[in-house]
């Protein structure tokens, strides 16, 4: 799996924990010395790109494409990301990930992971996944013409598992959770796909890194003071966290500005909120998970230590809500602002509503909450 054609302003891919160097011109998964999830790094020196460059292009995460390791030619695009930043309250905005295509912002991930793939040989694609992952992969599987299988735990909803097969992959239900998909997909799957697992592959985290660039972008160059992100594994986290330091370097934003993270999870299954809270800087496995909000259904993060970086790292937070909390708050925000909310979208909500009382969101703040999927599938 080599490629002759230049990848772009790529310059390195390295493990997040231990730095090894790993080929880029090789489709990667985690790091061979290790196993901890691998970081692609960019020769931000030689890229000229400016916002005013970026603003003449077309709507899409393709805009920043100087910033992403995909070559021109490979992009496998939906018209995915640069979704609407809706002004809800003075100084609080919603970015609408339900926007993009397949409903959820795990298509800005796909769009690039898939591209990767493509470009670096891969003629198969599986991945098991609790929904949104898996919808995602589905639609990008298609519009590069390669066959994708998914596995999903029998609790999914049904609309999930309708959509995947609408776009053609091969769908197995499985009895049991992510856990018992994921060891099927091992077992059962097909033995040369190539599989996008979360933090298990080098370029989701790129796809979704675009999120800061655009933030920045529609905020004429400023950066929110909180960020609140309904967290699983975390990829968007990370992948932000990485994003504001390249465009520190690019000169995009003055040097130290950061916005606060805030990762919020699930209660009744918060391993990055736990190692946060206790002063540890990994995260241990949540023995029993049980939350309907799906995304956030993540017992045992493999990123989990780079999230509690960014978190320490930004002066953020991490905190839980619950089930109850978050349909609440979702239904609140939607019947308030006609914006579509997910259930984790509105677990972020009910953070601001919390960060508020606290004074950790003090009445000054910018504050920018994610809803990261549309809320149809669950209603
Ligand atoms: C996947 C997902 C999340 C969590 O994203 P991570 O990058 O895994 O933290 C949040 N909300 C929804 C709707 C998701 O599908």
């Amino acid at each position: 799996m080599v490629v002759s054609k230049p990848l772009c302003y790529l310059s390195a891919i390295r493990c997040f924990a231990c730095e090894t160097s790993h080929n880029p011109r090789q489709l990667l998964s985690v790091c061979t010395a290790c196993g901890m999830p691998l970081r692609v790094d960019y020769d931000l020196s030689r890229v000229r790109l400016t916002l005013a460059t970026v603003r003449r292009r077309t709507p899409s995460l393709w805009r920043y494409r100087e910033l992403l390791p995909v070559g021109e030619e490979a992009e496998q695009t939906l018209a995915e990301g640069f979704t609407p930043l809706l002004p809800v309250e003075s100084n609080v905005w919603v970015k609408d990930e339900a926007r993009n295509p397949t409903g959820s912002f795990k298509a800005r991930g796909m769009s690039v992971a898939v591209s990767m793939a493509k470009q670096l040989g891969a003629r198969e694609l599986a991945v098991a996944s609790e929904g949104n992952a898996a919808t995602a992969l589905a639609a990008y599987g298609s519009r590069s013409g390669l066959p994708v299988t998914v596995v999903v735990p029998e609790d999914t909803p049904a609309p999930f598992v309708a959509e995947c097969e609408f776009y053609g992959a091969t769908v197995h239900r499985v009895e049991g959770t992510l856990t018992e998909a994921t060891r099927f997909l091992h077992q059962r799957g097909p033995k040369n796909a190539f599989e996008l697992a979360p933090l298990r592959e080098p370029y989701r985290v790129e796809g979704k890194k675009t999120l800061a660039y655009e933030l920045v972008e529609q905020m004429d160059g400023e950066v929110p003071d909180v960020i609140v992100y309904p967290t699983g594994n975390g990829i968007g986290l990370i992948g932000m966290w990485k994003a504001f330091d390249e465009m520190e370097r690019l000169g995009w934003i003055a040097r130290g500005r950061r916005p606060r993270f805030v990762a919020v999870q699930a209660e009744k299954c918060a391993p990055i909120v736990k190692a946060f809270e206790r002063g540890s800087d990994s995260t241990e496995r949540w023995p029993k998970p049980r939350t309907k909000l799906y995304g956030l259904q993540v017992p045992a993060p493999i990123g989990g230590f780079i999230c509690l970086r960014a978190l320490r790292d930004t002066d953020g937070t991490a905190m839980t809500v619950t089930d109850a909390e978050a349909q609440r708050a979702a239904q609140t925000l939607a019947s308030s602002t006609g914006i579509d909310v997910c259930p984790e979208g509105g677990a972020a909500w009910a953070a601001v509503m919390t960060l508020r009382e606290s004074g950790f969101i003090g009445e000054d703040d910018s504050v920018v909450v994610l809803n990261t999927a549309t809320g149809q599938r669950y209603r």
